[in-house]
């Protein structure tokens, strides 16, 4: 007989959340033990924590090609999609993250190909802010945010980008992408959680609440985390990974290898999931942060079946015998 569960249950969505950095959360942990004044306040605390707060803001800069007056910290990537938004009417792609769908005021939408890229023709005066995501959560859809920001600013709009999942597997050079604004997340790149980062380009005025208090350990932490990632390292393990993955998947192209989307016709993706999670294998059906909904709107919005299809995301710790137990336990479950 074979034995189709997991002795050490497999996780699959670290497009969901990834976990922290050992190195990340050891950082966390001494700043918690040593680094507890308010970066507000003028003793010797308060500027011991301002200057970590500080050492953060040039590391996250240097590693995006941004300057260190251009870095807030937020309390999440929601937080700083929200923040960016604010600024008025927003043109923004059909597949964006729910927080953006949220956030943005009055929005109209940007066309997508079958592939789930965004073309943009001409730009309506009463635009202000055009937000187009670098990564896409579901389907791993890279945007080609580099042209799309020339079109942008030769109409004269902002440009903002969520950039949460992009990270891992992206250059992000704010040199060469002419963004205004940027959103990074903690918790998509081994940092913790509770933190993003909202890069706003000089020269742009937006209103950025500054009254909270800075998570000093975290905001390390997230720093820590970003300088750590090594992009080809990353890309070269998740394409091995997805030649194990021996399925058709349903994301377009190009796409970030670490998510992979896979119809399975004729299935309940729902029951398929926690047959899987009681063999031992975790993945999702759609994003997270889209629990309550009946169905993925990325998914509809490329036309894909979105009641049978299941994601699949990697991390930089996943190994090639996860995988292959995973696709075992996959191909049980289905024949
Ligand atoms: N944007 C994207 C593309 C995401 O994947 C997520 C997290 N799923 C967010 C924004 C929001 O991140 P957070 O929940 O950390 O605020």
């Amino acid at each position: 007989m074979v034995n189709i569960f997991a002795r050490k249950p497999i996780y699959l969505d670290y497009a969901a959340l990834t976990p922290v950095d050992p190195e990340v959360l050891s950082l966390m942990k001494k700043l918690y033990d040593s680094s507890y004044g308010n970066p507000n306040s003028l003793h010797s605390f308060g500027t011991n924590a301002q200057r970590v707060l500080d050492q953060a803001k040039k590391e996250v800069a240097e590693c995006i090609g941004a300057h260190p007056d251009e870095i807030y910290f937020t309390s999440s990537a929601t937080e700083a999609n929200r923040i960016a938004l604010s600024v008025g009417k927003a043109l923004i792609s059909p597949i964006e993250h729910s927080s953006v769908m949220e956030s943005a005021i009055d929005p109209e939408f940007l066309e997508i190909n079958k592939d789930g890229i965004v073309t943009i023709d001409k730009i309506k005066e009463e635009i202000k802010i055009v937000s187009v995501q670098w990564v896409n959560n579901e389907i791993g859809t890279i945007q080609p945010v580099y042209d799309i920001a020339k079109k942008v600013k030769e109409a004269g709009k902002l440009f903002h980008v969520d950039a949460s999942q992009a990270p891992i597997t992206q250059v992000i050079d704010l040199k060469k992408v002419k963004a205004d604004l940027l959103v990074l997340d903690g918790n998509k790149i081994y940092g913790p959680r509770g933190v993003g980062v909202l890069f706003v380009r000089r020269g742009n005025e937006i209103k950025i609440p500054r009254s909270a208090t800075p998570n000093i350990p975290a905001i390390a932490g997230f720093a820590l985390a970003l300088k750590k990632i090594n992009v080809e390292k990353n890309n070269i393990h998740f394409n091995k990974l997805n030649s194990l993955f021996d399925f058709k998947h349903i994301n377009g192209s190009p796409r970030s290898p670490h998510i992979l989307n896979i119809s399975f016709p004729g299935k309940d993706a729902e029951f398929l999931l926690f047959q899987l999670d009681a063999a031992g294998v975790a993945v999702s059906t759609k994003s997270s942060c889209m629990r309550d909904e009946d169905e993925s709107y990325v998914l509809k919005a490329i036309g894909a079946d979105s009641k049978s299809s299941l994601r699949f995301s990697f991390g930089t710790m996943t190994t090639e015998g996860e995988v292959k137990k995973a696709v075992k336990i996959l191909k049980n479950l289905i024949k």
